[in-house]
């Protein structure tokens, strides 16, 4: 059983806008499967989510959700690469971005 609305899963996220539509595309993949998402989060620069249960298929797709994560910027969603910044910090984030935030 799917408890969680898609508002709830979007509102206990833990990344940045730039990433939602990615997001949200994982979410209707993963409709068929009825699996409940237990965390959503940015780690290393990537997108990490976790299910619980966990079949082989629906780690396939945790998998290819986190290989494009790291071509979308985080923050704007704009293509971008993954990058180490100040203190060897990980993150998938645009030039654009990394200058608004003062990031390099
Ligand atoms: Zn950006």
């Amino acid at each position: 059983m799917q408890n969680n609305s898609k508002e709830e899963l979007m509102w206990g996220r833990e990344f940045s806008d730039g990433w939602n539509n990615l997001y949200e595309l994982l979410l209707d993949e993963l409709k068929p499967y009825n699996v409940k998402i237990v965390q959503a989060k940015e780690k290393y620069g990537l997108l990490r989510v976790y299910c619980e249960p966990c079949p082989a298929e629906v780690e396939n797709i945790l998998h290819r959700c986190e290989d494009i994560s790291e071509t979308v910027c985080e923050m704007c969603g704009k293509d971008s690469s993954l990058r180490k910044l100040r203190g060897n910090w990980l993150k998938t984030i645009c030039h654009d971005c990394c200058k608004i935030h003062s990031l390099l």
